[in-house]
């Protein structure tokens, strides 16, 4: 055990972590030159085009130093939010943490936030300025900024550049010399932390732990504490590139084991593994069950691809555990499902894998957190809001509330003036204002998740002109004044375009939304009215006009086949959009509420 270091790599997104992955598996001979690609830790086609990290990665390396052969355990983890709870269970499963911190950019406000997540873990910190290849690279001053965060030395900042290689020795000594080996008992009963699991189409879900205690063996009968489930391990080995089968994972490695489990939902991350004759009376604290965030509508473009929709959606979920969905029907949209995301890139990520991978056409409707309702007739009884439909009437309506975050944003002193005024816009308050340096300021706030559901990054990023960084968590739910806004076309309510805004906002966001709408419904033979409405009450309208010419016309009486063409380019065009009573909705419309600036 005294020759094994468990390590992860954290940082604020794109500081670098998966190049600096990269650069340590080339040094250490972990991956062949045939095998050598960018960012090679992220396997999904998603996270190679966008260049993001969305699940949790191990890898194991052997490296020699002064003569002893040591063993590596490298654990990549996903910078975005939405993804925080699986950087919260790789942490747990370390010793220690290479913090990067890009030479251009200093501390971000995910840096800080992972920061104090390895700190709460008590995990050995190394930081290490990345790109210092850069020409816009700023050593001196990043180095000060990192030593004021950690109170470390200059002298303990290493210098590195993910690109070209340079420094990657002094981390690889770095993480011998600084990080603890893991301490454990082999004797002791089995006790693993799950900190990812991977589905394999052939082999079934792969689960990746850390053993804390005892080992676990190929054939064993093990337990998984959480969910209470007993296994056989038919598999267990090490995470080198492919995996290397062995008899016997100890106390102190990082392993994964095959139990011919079929669906990712049966395993947690953060759950214990333990022998299913003698387990441990300990499970491994802070397990947590993820909860969806933010609700969306998914339904299939044709109504007769509901059930192959229901079967994609089931298969991606054996796939992806954070996916919840149960049926609903919408009078507009006829079945779907209603969706759970921890956020909206995971949202994104669910209708781009069903289109890519099961071939399904959806529409997504408009995105809401979970409000919690309660009636006049029982003030105690909480009613949970996922759908705007299922807010009760404003006649037995008691009070709603809705979930807050604490938000902190890092930004430059010049645009403190513009990120209050946003924040303010948003509902928030602010709690917090700390000058890290003369030039860069934190701030916190407490907001409404809703807001940041609604176009928070995009508008941070232009007020700021990309100079913020963010980062929130939950802190519970509080009550508020929301009202539910819907919208009527051709004088007919279409539900999935109903939203629940704050009941200041409501007017002026009734009307930008009409006007949206407006732009986005495509004309048709008739005038379409757009009105949004609160309860009985319009308090908007705009009016789509009737196009002038039929397209189809001039064809009429020539050519069939040129009609033909004509019409199977406007079905191509038409992907994506929903008929609903005569009028056309096409996706953008659904998302309209959440782009109104
Ligand atoms: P991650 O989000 O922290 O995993 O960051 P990535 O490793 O994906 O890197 C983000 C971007 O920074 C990519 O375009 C990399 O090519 C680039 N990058 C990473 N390390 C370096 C470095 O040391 N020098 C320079 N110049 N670019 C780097
Ligand atoms: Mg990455």
């Amino acid at each position: 055990m005294k020759h094994i270091r468990n390590f992860c790599i954290i940082a604020h997104i794109d500081h670098g972590k998966s190049t600096l992955a990269d650069r340590l598996l080339d040094y250490t001979g972990a991956v062949t030159a045939r095998e050598k690609q960018d960012q090679l830790l992220d396997s999904m086609d998603l996270e190679r085009e966008r260049g993001i990290t969305i699940k949790s990665h191990a890898i194991q390396m052997e490296y020699v130093f002064e003569d002893k052969e040591y063993v590596l355990n490298l654990i990549d983890t996903p910078g975005h939010v939405d993804f925080s709870y699986e950087v919260s269970r790789s942490i747990a499963a370390c010793e220690g943490a290479l913090l990067i911190v890009d030479a251009a950019q200093s501390i971000q406000a995910q840096t800080i936030s992972n920061l104090y997540l390895a700190l709460e873990n008590d995990l050995e910190i190394i930081p290490v300025l990345n790109k210092v290849d850069l020409p816009s690279a700023n050593p001196e001053e990043v180095t000060d900024d990192i030593v004021d965060l950690l109170g470390c030395d200059p002298e303990e900042v290493i210098h590195a550049s993910g690109k070209t290689g340079f420094g990657v020795d002094n981390v690889l000594k770095a993480i011998i010399e600084r990080i603890p080996s893991p301490k454990g008992n082999i004797d002791e009963p089995l006790q693993a932390l799950i900190f990812d699991s991977v589905y394999n189409p052939f082999r079934g879900v792969e689960t990746y732990f850390r053993v804390i205690n005892g080992s676990i063996k190929k054939g064993q009968n093990i337990k998984f504490i959480a969910t209470d489930k007993n296994y056989f391990a038919d598999e267990v080995g090490t995470l080198k590139l492919k995996q290397v089968p062995k008899k016997e994972i100890q106390a102190g490695d990082v392993g994964y084991v095959i139990t011919g489990i079929k669906e990712a939902k049966e395993v947690k991350v953060g759950d214990t593994i333990t022998d299913a004759k003698t387990p441990t009376t300990n499970a491994i604290e802070g397990f947590e069950d993820v909860k969806p965030m933010v609700f969306a509508g998914i339904y299939p473009v044709d109504t007769e691809d509901y059930e192959e929709l229901r079967a994609s959606m089931e298969k991606l979920q054996l796939n992806d555990a954070s996916l919840v969905f149960a049926p609903e029907s919408s009078a507009a949209l006829g079945f779907g499902f209603r969706c759970g995301f921890l956020g909206m890139l995971h949202m994104e990520i669910i209708q781009e894998r069903l289109e890519r991978e099961f071939n399904m056409t959806v529409i997504t409707t408009v995105p809401n957190v979970s409000y919690h309702a309660f009636t006049r007739k029982s003030p105690d009884k909480t009613v949970i809001v996922n759908n705007p439909s299922d807010l009760p009437e404003p006649s037995i309506l008691d009070r709603v509330e809705e979930p807050y975050i604490k938000a902190t944003i890092i930004t430059k002193a010049d645009f403190v003036g513009n990120v209050m005024s946003l924040c303010i816009e948003k509902r928030g308050q602010i709690t917090n204002q700390t000058y890290l340096t003369t030039e860069r300021v934190e701030l916190t706030f407490d907001m409404p998740l809703a807001e940041i559901v609604f176009d928070f990054y995009d508008r941070l990023k232009t007020v700021s002109k990309g100079y913020a960084s963010f980062d929130y968590h939950p802190i519970g739910m509080k009550q508020s004044k929301l009202v539910r806004v819907d919208i009527l076309l051709n004088s007919q309510p279409v539900d999935a375009l109903s939203a629940l805004i704050h009941a200041d906002n409501a007017a002026n966001i009734g009307k930008k939304m009409c006007e949206k709408l407006k732009e986005l419904i495509p004309r048709q033979q008739f005038d379409i009215p757009i009105q949004a409405a609160i309860g009985a009450k319009i308090i908007s309208r705009e009016t789509t006009k009737a196009l002038r010419k039929d397209v189809t016309a001039k064809c009429y009486g020539g050519d069939i086949s040129r009609k033909r063409k004509l019409l199977e380019k406007q079905k191509k065009g038409k992907k994506r959009m929903r008929q609903v009573g005569n009028v056309e909705i096409p996706q953008e419309a659904f998302m309209a509420v959440l782009k109104l600036n």
